[in-house]
């Protein structure tokens, strides 16, 4: 063991030590090596939790800043203040130490001194992670990761104590994050893991170790980068291919061809889907929506059924559902826990992700969060599927971020969209323009500002509506639902 100065205290499993710096970079503290004239070195404090921040307005005294270049701000420009908020230590790269003359940190203070900060975080992480012996979930995949991590830890959490990502951070800085914010207490760890690059998932992968993953379907995302659907395959699938040589288990949706392909041969793969099959461990009966948008329906698994309400609209959320229900099983809960964690689970407010709200009446479908090709279907069917008598319009602004694939995308939205039970497609944006050509002129419009789109709606809408709001997230439709809201 060390020296309990040289200690810095996590919680009673995961601990840090200097030594664990020293793997990371260079220890730098007040005093050290610059004679008599500088007070002697204090041994940093004790951390509290959160106990290593990237965003200076998180330090409560205690943490380990570790400053990182983005791209509107640079965390090196902040190390002043952070020590005197009380951060104990700072990693920092060896360009900015140097440049400001390499000169010690104040007294009782430390410096890791590193020469790529993001390297750094991921290597402490990784460190950190493997002090703990506990199942580690990771959940990826194109559509629904964040929805069902939050299913999957409110299953999870009738019986066990569970750590989850925060909100959506699933990237190569969010997960080695939310890692690093593992407790001695914790149980089991569902960890989001989101890519939008060819490798990222190797990547994510040797951060996280996870012992469990799943992947909740292959879609078009980030074709920007990933180009079709071979390349999301190629990017996504990685994460089997770990547990397949770590001896991991794998969650398998069986509904979805390229994954259950995938995952084919695995030794320890537990498969599930929406249809009833000897071989799923969970699957779905009788799903309905009522007006209010809740999804009802039976789950089933071969320990028998029980009748599930989810506080969630859209379709899409029974598999979500089905996918936690698998996992809950798998980790011994009853049907009746894994009912109540469903159950239980509401939706944020500003969840963004087809929230039903109400505006004098008019139902909306409050789906701003974000959009690709897939949720956009998905997103029409769950409009299409609420029962009511009223108008059903469908409000959808440009899918972003989708490279040369774009002009096809939203032109087969566009004829999925014909196809449909919408009954007015008001479009925002100049590729959201693309989802109008199939749609004859009288049943659309088109708006240049988010100001007549709203003048517009207030024009058409009539008690018993029921309006989608859709688009990627740069599109900020949301600012057209809030308004509507405090307008209506
Ligand atoms: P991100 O890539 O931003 O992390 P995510 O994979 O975490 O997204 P969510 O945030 O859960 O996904 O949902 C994003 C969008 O996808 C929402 O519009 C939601 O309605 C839709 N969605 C959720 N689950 C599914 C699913 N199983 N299939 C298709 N679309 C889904
Ligand atoms: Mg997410």
């Amino acid at each position: 063991g060390y020296p309990e100065k040289e200690r810095v205290q996590l919680n009673r499993k995961g601990v840090l030590t200097i030594d664990d710096f020293r793997k990371v970079g260079e220890v730098v503290e007040a005093g050290r090596g610059h004679g008599d004239s500088l007070p002697p070195s204090q041994p940093p404090q004790e951390m509290v939790s959160p106990v290593v921040v990237i965003d200076s307005r998180e330090v409560r005294g205690g943490e380990l800043f570790i400053a990182l270049k983005g791209e509107n701000a640079d965390g090196h420009c902040f190390i002043g203040t952070v020590f005197e908020k009380g951060a104990s230590w700072a990693m920092v790269s060896r360009q900015w130490y140097e440049e400001q003359g390499s000169v010690d940190p104040p007294p009782g203070k430390g410096f890791i001194v590193t020469d790529d900060t993001v390297a750094g975080l991921q290597q402490l992480a990784t460190i950190y992670r493997h002090q703990f012996s506990i199942p580690v979930l990771a959940i990826g995949g194109s559509n629904g990761k964040t929805t069902t991590k939050e299913m999957v830890a409110s299953v999870l959490g009738t019986g066990f104590r569970v750590h989850m990502s925060e909100g959506n951070r699933n990237n190569h800085l969010g997960v080695p994050l939310t890692l690093l914010q593992l407790r001695g207490d914790t149980d089991i760890a569902v960890v989001e893991m989101g890519i939008n690059h060819p490798g990222e998932m190797v990547l994510l992968a040797a951060i996280g170790s996870p012992t469990h993953a799943l992947l909740t379907n292959i879609g078009h995302e980030h074709l920007e980068f990933l180009v079709d659907l071979d390349g999301v395959e190629a990017a996504e699938i990685p994460l089997f291919d770990y547990l397949r040589q770590s001896g991991g288990i794998a969650f398998v949706n069986m509904d979805d061809p390229r994954i259950s392909a995938a995952a084919s041969g695995m030794a320890g793969s537990v498969p599930y889907g929406m249809a009833t099959r000897s071989e799923h461990s969970c699957w779905a009966r009788d799903i309905s929506v009522n007006s209010a948008g809740a999804l009802s329906f039976l789950l089933c698994s071969i320990a028998g059924s029980e009748p599930v309400t989810l506080n969630f609209t859209g379709k899409h959320n029974v598999m979500n559902a089905i996918a936690a229900a698998t996992v809950g099983h798998y980790f011994g809960l009853s049907l009746c826990q894994i009912r109540e964690g469903l159950e239980r689970l509401t939706p944020a407010p500003g969840w963004k992700r087809l929230e039903v709200l109400d505006a004098c009446g008019v139902r909306i479908l409050n789906d701003t969060y974000n959009a690709n090709s897939d949720s956009m279907r998905k997103a029409i069917d769950a409009l299409c599927d609420l029962p009511g008598a009223g108008k059903r319009v469908a409000v959808l602004g440009d899918m972003l971020e989708l490279g040369l694939a774009g002009e096809v995308e939203h032109q087969a939205i566009g004829n999925y969209l014909q196809q449909s039970s919408v009954d007015l497609l008001f479009t925002f944006g100049e590729s959201a323009r693309l989802f109008g050509r199939a749609v004859p002129e009288r049943y659309r419009g088109h708006f240049e500002s988010r100001e007549a789109l709203l003048e517009a709606l207030r024009t058409v809408l009539q008690e018993g509506d029921i309006v989608l709001f859709k688009g990627s997230r740069g599109m900020k439709l949301e600012q057209v639902v809030d308004a509507l809201i405090n307008a209506k």
